[in-house]
């Protein structure tokens, strides 16, 4: 099983719970419908990676504030991809198909460090790819508060120690490839809280 850390602990997600369109712009974007409930999907363990691959020049890239949960409660913060390979999902959509294949493959889960922060609402984003500003938003910014998104699931599925929570993704997604450099900076209001480098690896 894969594990993260946070403050000197190890945890084992037994499940990442992803929220769909949780952003106005991007659901404008992908020319989708305004959800009248949340969109959710999950990734397995098995998809968990602190690195960011390569899928061929279909997969997308989607930022995207995570949350780490710890006795049933958001404790901390990160930033993470939700990698989808987007051709697939626009194949399985169309025929109402659940979307595991396209978004809950090996390693399309890439989490970066998790972080105490102070006012979730402040929470905010932005994404840099070889130095320019490809997708930023908050918290401010979502259709569904993080809050929200916990008890919904809870009505339904139970939150373990080291589940996490990701949160949707604001406009801007797009391909990627073997090489570029993506910098994520996380902030609680202005301050910086979080800054993490990936280099795409094959
Ligand atoms: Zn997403």
């Amino acid at each position: 099983m894969k594990s993260i850390m946070y403050v000197g602990k190890k945890f084992i997600s037994s499940k990442i719970v992803c929220v769909g369109r949780n952003y106005k712009e991007h659901i404008h974007e992908l020319g989708n419908e305004l959800p009248s409930s949340i969109v959710l999907f999950f990734k397995p363990n098995s998809a968990v990676s602190e690195d960011l691959f390569y899928f061929g020049k279909n997969t997308q890239y989607e930022c995207e504030i995570t949350f780490l949960i710890e006795d049933k409660k958001i404790v901390a913060a990160g930033v993470g991809f939700d990698l989808t390979k987007r051709d697939i999902q626009n194949e399985l959509k169309q025929k109402g198909l659940p979307w595991e294949r396209a978004k809950a493959f090996d390693n399309s889960a890439v989490l970066s460090e998790f972080v105490k922060f102070e006012k979730i609402d402040e929470l905010n984003f932005e994404l840099f790819i070889n130095g320019e500003l490809k997708q930023k938003g908050g918290v401010k910014d979502m259709l569904y508060h993080p809050f929200d998104i916990l008890k919904e699931c809870q009505n339904f599925i139970s939150f373990e120690n080291g589940d996490i929570i990701m949160s949707g993704t604001p406009k801007g997604v797009g391909v990627y490839k073997i090489g570029d450099s993506f910098l994520v900076k996380l902030f609680d209001g202005k301050k910086e809280i979080l800054k993490k480098n990936w280099i795409v690896k094959f």
